[in-house]
């Protein structure tokens, strides 16, 4: 059995984990090791027995904990030499694994795909793992537009963590300022709920079982606006759709 942990989404954190075979690998550390340690034992969790840490990109809401939670675990961090680069400096005693870009790396039980995204950071990435039982698990959250690399990466995918960060017409409405509006809608911002609509619909096969939702906006995004774009192209497929949380961690998802 491969479990999807989704600890909490959104811009003020983010963390995932993926257990299978008795290991866990954690993606990304963007609360406090602290809040991660307390979510974690909410949904039962165990971070004794995680051998990694993989970080898609340097941006604090994904990197705030990674340093003490890489340091109190002893384990090491998976990135792009990029995202290493702008990380190294806040944790000098910690081990680096490059994630090969356009292609797999094997940590222990996990074998683990990365490809570049559109965001702007340093060399971010959206990744998939693959467990020991064959279960694969996209994760693809801060990307401004889905490149072809993206939709290749999730082809297969058992689940998928998806970012539906705005409702288009609500950011327009929103009080952000015009430059900060651009910036999120850019190719270098993040992904809209009719982007992600889209998306899934092109990589949407008979295997997908569940999408979580991810990233979503306070301000320009509801869960209730983001399910109303993406239900309908799930429907049909029998695939379960989740919303991640900022607050809270979700129900483990179990694939079996
Ligand atoms: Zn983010
Ligand atoms: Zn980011």
């Amino acid at each position: 059995m491969t479990t999807l942990y989704v600890l909490g989404s959104g811009s003020g954190g983010n963390a995932l984990a993926v257990a299978a075979g008795g290991e866990v690998l954690l993606i990304d550390a963007g609360f406090s090791a602290r809040e991660i340690t307390r979510r974690a034992a909410d949904v039962h969790l165990d971070l004794g027995r995680v051998t990694g840490l993989v970080v898609t990109h340097e941006h604090g809401d994904h990197t705030a904990g990674a340093a003490r939670i890489a340091r109190t675990l002893g384990i090491p961090i998976l990135s792009s030499i990029g995202t290493w680069d702008r990380l190294r400096r806040r944790m000098p005693t910690a081990e680096f694994r490059p994630l090969a870009l356009m292609g797999g790396v094997r940590h222990g039980a996990f074998h683990i795909e990365a490809c570049p995204t559109s965001h702007d950071a340093a060399e971010p990435v959206s990744i998939s793992v693959r467990s020991a039982d064959g279960h694969r698990i996209g994760v693809a959250y801060d990307l401004g537009r889905p490149t072809a690399g993206v939709r290749f990466l999730l082809r297969d995918s058992h689940a998928i963590v998806l970012e539906a960060n705005h409702d288009e017409v609500l950011l327009r409405l929103s009080d952000y300022p015009p430059v900060v509006q651009e910036r999120i809608a850019s190719s270098g911002g993040h992904l809209s709920n009719r982007a992600a609509a889209d998306l899934l619909q092109e990589v949407v096969h008979p295997g997908l079982r569940a999408v979580v939702l991810a990233h979503l906006s306070e301000r320009c995004n509801s869960v209730a606006q983001a399910r109303a774009v993406v239900e309908p192209v799930l429907a049909r497929h029998g695939v379960t759709l989740h919303v991640a949380q900022q607050d809270q961690p979700m129900e483990p998802i179990e694939l079996s």
